[in-house]
């Protein structure tokens, strides 16, 4: 089990092919997940054929890295507008964000909407400006740039002097200054570390946690995940679960399998603490939005809702002169 102070959550705000994947993988490599003979998977993040068809990134798949002691739970953002408030949901278990902005590219308007969110749910940002090495990389520029956005979107003082690192992904290296060449990721994992809080929450208080979207497998059938809000959790332990769309009164029910986010995969754990993300099975009818808890307190959380997909139509009578 992570102790809370040892845990930060972060999601990676980037537009397509700025290079998340590769800084996310670039990331696993460096912080030490990989095992002598395991290979490395390349290109995890989005794996979606449909999103590389669509050119966004949809899944909010997770992994986690771990740095020095710390262990650094990466989740992903939807890169465009949102569906139905999945955007809060997921950015609600995270306390910061990196802001991954292509050298030569600039910002971009579709990653307007997700970083307004973070912002506006007081999150801290760190701007990774990638692909540095590019030739026709316009650093200084885009560093304005994002400066223009963050004022425009409200940020507050703090957001605005965030700090900013200028990457290579591909190549693993990151710095903190334009005109120094990196070595490796230690100074993007030291800023991650330093400057985002560690998650909040009474580890001694009876176990709470939301869920935030749903997994399903052939073997354990739906998995929620989730970060757990207060408390302590463990496999097999007996919970209530509050169902977010109060279709009948908080149930009883067994959580099966508790997993925890090590690299790329779901490891099972015997227990997790409060700041976690963790996934669980066993629950058959769990949904997003429900709350899970200690037996003992039924206490909902409170949930961004689903939007129903909706379509508008205006019908008017032709005032038209012809
Ligand atoms: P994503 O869509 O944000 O996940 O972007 P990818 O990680 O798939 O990267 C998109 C493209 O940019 C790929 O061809 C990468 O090899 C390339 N790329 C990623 N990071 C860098 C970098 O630091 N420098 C250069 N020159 N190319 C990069």
């Amino acid at each position: 089990m992570t102790d809370q102070k040892n845990i930060r959550n972060i999601a990676i705000i980037a537009h397509v092919d700025h290079g998340k994947t590769t800084l996310v993988d670039e990331m696993l490599k460096q912080g030490g997940i990989y095992r002598e003979n395991q290979a490395v998977v390349d290109r995890v993040m989005d794996s979606g054929d449909l999103e590389r068809e669509r050119g966004i990134t949809i899944l909010a798949k997770n992994t986690a890295v771990h740095y020095k002691g710390t262990k650094i739970n990466i989740v992903d953002t939807p890169g465009h507008a949102d569906f139905g408030g999945e955007v809060e949901r997921i950015l609600k278990m995270v306390n910061g964000v990196l802001l991954l902005v292509d050298a030569a590219e600039g910002p971009m308007p579709q990653t307007r909407f997700v970083l307004q969110k973070a912002l506006e749910l007081g999150h801290k940002v760190i701007v990774v400006v990638n692909k540095i090495d590019r030739l026709d990389a316009r650093v200084e520029e885009v560093m304005d740039e994002v400066l223009e956005l963050l004022l425009d979107l409200n940020a507050t003082d703090e957001q605005f002097e965030s700090p900013t690192l200028f990457c290579s992904a591909r190549q693993g290296i990151a710095s903190y200054s334009p005109n120094e060449t990196g070595v490796n990721l230690d100074p993007l994992f030291d800023t991650i570390v330093n400057y985002i809080p560690a998650p909040e929450g009474d580890p001694t208080a009876p176990m709470q946690m939301l869920v935030s979207s749903i997994d399903y497998n052939d073997y354990v059938g739906r998995i929620a995940v989730g970060r757990v809000e207060r408390g302590k959790i463990h496999a097999n332990q007996e919970v209530m679960v509050c169902d977010y769309h109060e279709k009948h009164a908080p149930y009883k029910a067994k959580v099966v399998n508790l997993y925890q986010i090590d690299g790329l995969k779901r490891v099972p754990a015997e227990n997790a603490t409060v700041g976690d993300i963790v996934c669980l099975s066993g629950i058959t009818d769990i949904s997003i939005g429900d709350t899970i808890t200690a037996v003992d307190t039924p206490e909902a959380l409170s949930f961004v809702k689903i939007d129903e997909p909706t379509i508008e139509m205006t019908f008017a009578v032709n005032d038209s002169p012809f």
